[in-house]
């Protein structure tokens, strides 16, 4: 039988056109650099989006062709992420937190052709201008200040092309549209492609109701910048839906977030854990009487909240639930779109206790539909699912990429039968809830034994005093690795080393798996996506 359905390739044109036919005057708010707020239609955006897309043609723009950003958070970043795509070229998010020259050579291995920066961002990108020339420097005036002299000024730009007859430019379901880089915690940047097949596919699973549970009448609040993993996907499935959306522009302080939470009170947030753990000291502590900010904020109860790209600890969950926000944490990557497994309540769990809830929302979760997803041991055979064994998951899936840009494919990174390589460490139990224990190189190995350095910091984190905790290896000549524990303490508090070693062993650690040392910081270095840098820490302790 060979008559089945339409062949209609997957597209994200369709989502940008639903959106102007459908959601015409729901809101997309900006915050600028001044910290004023700038209010778009659906409608707006979607003229100026098609406006992109006609200037970008005009510009001898093709298919394939890679078009970096430059840029914070805010509505016209959302029209690169439609406008690039309709004109057939691939959008590449330069990640802004990088290194000067690590941002150029990104740049030159993508070989980006055009780049739309925020003019804010002009500093940052006259520091690599000489690593890679693009072929046109168009710049968005963030500011509201004139677009320097030598530039094209983005608005007047798209502002002269024709929009409206623009006629979008024909595609294959799997030709890309969108480029990120691994934030190169773990090595040398590579480029992952995502396709309009593979963009569909991961917004339609990630907007069901267990995962994002994405509606139209939600206020999302995307944290998570622009650049890191396409803003965990979230900014299509809100297109899809025609969501309202508040995106925080440039400041990113907690109370400048919470200002804004404040104002506008969305139903969905989304960020990497170290932005809601110095958002909820910072509301916490103006809950007192005497604080300067007593007052000044509201949280809205009954908010979701995405989080992932590290660990979650469960303090960190129990502490939203007390003001009736709920923390759902996702696991994934660059690599996988990047929602792969989430922590929601699965039918089984009705009847269980709130410990109980709490302990699997610090877990990565299930694999979400279309996500294969096995654990190989040590010894090549597949780690059984019973919450013990751990290995390294394998992941394999429609929304998964199969290579990374310009890198023949290596065993190091894709098994011989297909599987990516995550190089993080799990184990599953029998409901499929995936608990990471650590990235490969992040275990630590004592004496022929593992211990989690994701264990040993979620405990810690669970201790009154501790802020944020971050643990690491440290050579030792007769254990081979021993944990170092590095400690920020809550503003006024503090603990000795014994007192939390004790801490430990009330959280059933064994006295051979606690920190032989404890650093007391002042802060923890964080990576360009802001999770805690542990690479900077091992410098820092080589021993
Ligand atoms: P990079 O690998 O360069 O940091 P990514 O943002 O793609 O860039 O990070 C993916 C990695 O982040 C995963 O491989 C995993 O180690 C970590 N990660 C993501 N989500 C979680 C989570 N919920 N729990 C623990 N680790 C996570």
């Amino acid at each position: 039988m060979h008559s089945t359905m339409m062949d209609v390739p997957l597209s994200l044109n369709s989502l940008l056109e639903r959106a102007g036919q459908l959601f015409s005057s729901n809101e997309i708010v900006s915050r600028r650099p001044d910290k004023t707020l700038v209010r778009h239609t659906y409608g707006e955006w979607y003229r100026r989006t098609r406006s992109l897309a006609a200037a970008l043609v005009d510009l001898g723009i093709g298919k394939g062709d890679r078009v970096a950003t430059l840029c914070w958070n805010h509505h016209a970043h959302l029209e690169c992420y439609f406008g690039i795509p309709a004109a057939g070229a691939v959008m590449h998010t330069l990640n802004i937190r990088l290194a000067p020259d690590e941002i150029g050579w990104i740049a030159g291995d993508a070989r980006d052709r055009v780049l739309i920066v925020d003019d804010v961002l002009l500093p940052l990108y006259r520091q690599f201008a000489d690593l890679h020339r693009f072929e046109h420097v168009i710049v968005y005036a963030f500011s509201g200040q004139p677009v320097p002299d030598g530039f094209t000024d983005y608005d007047a730009w798209i502002g002269a092309a024709d929009g409206a007859g623009f006629r979008y430019v024909e595609h294959a379901e799997t030709d890309p549209v969108a480029m990120c880089y691994t934030s190169g915690t773990t090595g040398r940047p590579k480029g992952v492609a995502y396709s309009h097949r593979s963009t569909v596919l991961h917004t339609l699973v990630a907007s069901l109701g267990d995962f994002w549970g994405l509606k139209g009448s939600d206020v999302v609040l995307p944290v998570t910048p622009m650049f890191h993993a396409n803003c965990w996907g979230v900014p299509y499935g809100t297109v899809m839906m025609g969501t309202k959306l508040v995106f925080p522009g440039p400041h990113l302080h907690p109370e400048d977030l919470l200002d804004l939470i404040t104002a506008e009170q969305p139903t969905l947030s989304l960020g990497v854990p170290t932005i809601w753990m110095g958002l909820i000291q910072t509301f916490d502590a103006a809950l007192q009487a005497d604080h300067p900010h007593y007052g000044r904020w509201k949280l809205p109860r009954g908010m979701r909240s995405l989080v992932g790209g590290a660990a979650v600890p469960e303090s960190l969950i129990r502490a939203f639930d007390q003001h009736g926000i709920w923390l759902l944490q996702g696991w994934g990557m660059t690599e996988t779109s990047p929602l792969a497994t989430v922590s929601y309540p699965k039918a089984e769990l009705r009847n269980v206790s709130m410990d109980e809830r709490y302990r699997r929302a610090a877990m990565a979760g299930v694999p979400v539909p279309l996500v294969d997803l096995r654990l190989r041991g040590d010894d090549g055979q597949d780690a059984p699912w019973n919450g013990q064994a751990m290995g390294e998951i394998q992941v394999r899936g429609p929304f998964i990429t199969g290579s990374y840009h310009g890198v023949p494919v290596s065993e190091e990174k894709f098994t011989t039968d297909g599987w990516l390589r995550t190089g993080d460490v799990a184990a599953v139990d029998e409901l499929g809830f995936v608990r990471i224990t650590d990235r490969t190189k992040d275990l630590i190995k004592s004496g022929g034994e593992w211990i989690s350095s994701v264990d040993l910091e979620n405990a810690l984190m669970a201790h009154p005093a501790v802020a944020e905790a971050a643990v690491i290896a440290i050579p030792d000549e007769k254990w081979s690795e021993r944990p170092l524990a590095c400690v920020v303490f809550r503003k006024g508090q503090s603990a000795e080393p014994p007192e939390l070693s004790a801490h430990l062993m009330r959280h059933h650690f064994a006295k051979w798996q606690l920190p032989d040392r404890y650093e007391f910081i002042d802060a923890l270095p964080r990576t360009a996506t802001g999770k805690f840098w542990k690479l900077k820490l091992r410098e820092l302790y080589p021993r």
